[in-house]
């Protein structure tokens, strides 16, 4: 007691100095009232921490290695690798109490929160007390958080995991493994302050407990009369194993309350050899239910074996919920009956059902199955049933474990008349594309017990047909369709369906011309559209197949011999006649050949001037243009220029009148100018010239209209 007051007055005095200096805030200073002692030593400083020769120091780092630990007193957070923490001797704390305890966090005036981190791997603490966290003032908080695992092994006088608080008291575990084994006392103390609440919440993780007496969780006050309340929280499939002792409370008045926490999946707890499964849990580890133990799935709760997890019944389990997964051992589970209904059977013939269940070793019985049915030894139900009618039937699945019952509802329904043969009101019908007609059908005999039947068109493309027989036309062309009774009979009937085109609209031939194309004649379907070459529409074609390509110019002489057009790129050419020479005296006139069309022939000009059309003989071929010897009489003896002017171009050609020679010479010259005429000409004819240009019809036209335009 003295102890407890100087500490108490030292306190007050620092409390003092720290208010004035204002150096440090309250929540610092409670802390500063806060103490952690870690295998015996107590620890102050933040950092890493080594176990040298049984001593721990601090050593550099943030993050402990391997065996290490480290600590935080911002959070007052003890961190621990893969470390063993050991102590066998009793610690004197503030205040000069004195207790067991590997790992102590002690505070004589405020609340105390300690948290540990089991990083990675198992951490061990061993020693004759395991985690004590006291609070002389308020609530003794202690939270477990992973992934890694921690073992509590305590061979001497105490327990593995003491919260001794003036008030509320709380264990929190959070995706670690714990174990806390205690030889002489628990493997959890929960020792809260009278009328206050002592509570473990174990969420994703697992929580191992046993202790002395066989007492793995203890929830107790000092005055067990006065005793608060206590809670198990388990959620994030966690599991909470006492199965070697149990969970016991300190209290005639109350129990421990178990349940799932409100968020996400619930958990496993096993009060000594009574597991009970709360809410929804998948298993995260392999399940063992010994011999002697018994695992409890709640009615609204549900346990879910995964692949890749093993659930071994070698005990019982009494399922009144959900069991989804394999379930291996020798034990036995409850059976829980699985199908949902049964299947309607038809009186004289031979009826079968299978009833499932979840389960072992499972007796079936039943009652209210209709005549000539029963229920085998093996679940099923077999029989040929003898009259029609609704039975409400009452499935039995018993085991040693317990056993569920289900009814169910068994129609029985009349024999069956199969249907012999089908009649269509048509067995053929001529539809117009779009055109549609309903067929019906007559089902035999009248009282087949179905007279359902499926209609089907052997071409959609060309006619469809709808559940209740309404044909419709689509394209032209054939297509069965066939009505199929429904039952297992067979009988079908069949109608056959020709589709028409609509009206055919003809597109006349149209020939091509030198520059633009033609076309084919071809027919339209005023329905569907397409083209075809016959008005019966069997041969399609289309517009563009029809077409005829535009023949192109026949360009003779510069203008096409079809159609008149002139050729840009023609310039004529005098073909014969250059440098002819005329006697005068002489009978015979001059030919000239210009390439250019004989329609083509504009003007010709002798010496400049215009020679009008009496003064010369024109004929084709190309254009051959004769100046008659007697205009040739009239020119002066000498050189002369002939011109022949077309549409395409001007030919130029020279010519030479002579006078007369003596008689012989003439005649010589006449001869020699005969021997020069053109093999084509027949410049002596101008009658005959007259009457072919008459012959060339169009070009003659086309010369006079030019001529008369002068
Ligand atoms: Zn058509
Ligand atoms: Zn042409």
């Amino acid at each position: 007691m003295f102890k407890k007051l100087a500490a108490t007055a030292l306190g007050g005095c620092l409390l003092a100095v720290a208010l004035c200096l204002g150096l440090l805030p309250v929540t610092a200073l409670a802390a500063d009232g806060i103490e952690l002692y870690v295998g015996g030593q107590q620890i102050k400083e933040s950092g890493c921490y080594e176990n040298q020769n049984g001593t721990w120091k601090k050593v550099d780092g943030t993050e402990p290695a391997n065996g290490q630990f480290s600590y935080d007193a911002d959070t007052f957070t003890l961190t621990l690798n893969q470390a063993m923490i050991v102590n066998y001797q009793n610690v004197t704390v503030g205040g000069g109490f004195t207790y067991p305890g590997s790992v102590i966090a002690f505070s004589q005036s405020a609340d105390v929160s300690l948290k540990i981190v089991a990083s990675q791997g198992t951490s061990n603490i061993t020693g004759t007390g395991g985690i004590r966290v006291v609070s002389k003032a308020g609530d003794a908080s202690l939270s477990i958080s992973g992934p890694g695992s921690l073992e509590v092994n305590v061979d001497k006088n105490d327990s593995g995991i003491s919260l001794i608080g003036s008030k509320n008291v709380n264990l929190n575990i959070d995706g670690a493994d714990v174990k806390t084994l205690a030889a002489y006392y628990y493997g959890v103390d929960l020792h809260a302050g009278d009328g206050f609440k002592a509570a473990a919440v174990v969420n994703n993780g697992k929580l191992t407990a046993g202790g002395s007496g066989g007492i793995g969780i203890y929830y107790r006050w000092t005055n067990p009369s006065d005793s608060g309340t206590s809670s198990l929280t388990v959620s994030g499939n966690a599991v909470v194993d006492t199965r070697d002792s149990k969970i016991l409370i300190a209290s005639q008045a109350s129990e421990v309350q178990v349940s799932a926490g409100s968020d996400g999946n619930g958990g496993i707890v096993f009060d000594g050899k009574s597991g009970t499964v709360y809410s929804d849990v998948t298993l995260q580890e392999d399940l063992e239910i010994g011999t002697d133990e018994t695992l409890t799935i709640g009615k609204d709760a549900s346990l879910t074996v995964p692949d890749g997890k093993t659930l071994t019944n070698d005990g019982t389990i009494i399922n009144n919920g959900t069991l989804t997964g394999e379930v291996g051992g020798s034990g036995t589970v409850t059976p829980k009956i699985t199908t949902d209904s049964l299947p309607n059977g038809t009186v004289g013939e031979f009826y079968t059902a299978t009833l499932q269940a979840t389960g072992n070793n499972i007796t079936w019985s039943a009652s209210g199955l209709p005549d000539g049915l029963t229920l085998n030894s093996d679940g099923t139900i077999t029989g040929t049933p003898t009259a029609e009618g609704t039975s409400t039937v009452t499935v039995k699945a018993e085991n040693s474990a317990g056993s569920t019952s289900k009814d169910y509802t068994l129609n029985i329904k009349p024999a069956m008349v199969p249907v012999t043969g089908l009649e269509l009101n048509k067995n053929s019908l001529t539809l117009q594309e779009k055109g549609s007609n309903t067929l019906t059908v007559t089902v035999k005999p009248a009282d087949a017990t179905n007279k359902d039947v499926t209609w089907e068109s052997s071409d959609t493309d060309i006619a469809t047909v709808s559940e209740d027989g309404t044909v419709t036309a689509i394209s032209a062309g054939r297509a069965t369709i066939t009505a199929t009774a429904a039952d297992a009979s067979g009988a079908s009937a069949s109608c056959e369906v020709t589709v028409t085109h609509g009206n055919m609209v003809q597109t006349p031939k149209k020939d091509a011309t030198c520059t633009a194309y033609g076309t084919e004649g071809y027919w339209t379907c005023g329905i569907c559209g397409k083209h075809y070459k016959d008005e019966g529409g069997t041969v399609p074609t289309t517009p563009e197949d029809a077409v005829i390509p535009a023949i192109g110019h026949e360009f003779e002489g510069g203008l096409c011999s079809v159609c008149g057009a002139r050729d840009a790129s023609f310039s004529p050419a005098l073909v014969s006649g250059d440098g002819a020479k005329w006697t005068k005296g002489s009978s015979k006139g001059l030919t000239f050949v210009s390439s250019a069309a004989f329609a083509d022939l504009v003007e010709v000009r002798l010496d400049g001037r215009v020679l009008s059309a009496s003064e010369y003989v024109v004929r084709e071929g190309s254009t051959v243009v004769t100046l008659p010897a007697k205009l040739l009489e009239g020119l002066k003896a000498g050189d002369h220029e002939l011109l022949i002017v077309s549409g395409s171009g001007t030919v130029r050609a020279s010519l030479t009148v002579a006078e007369a020679a003596k008689v012989e010479e003439a005649a010589k010259a006449e001869k020699a100018s005969a021997d020069e005429l053109p093999a084509n000409g027949d410049s002596t004819a101008p009658a005959l010239a007259v009457a072919a240009a008459a012959a060339a019809g169009a070009g003659l036209v086309l010369l006079s209209r030019r001529r008369a335009a002068r």
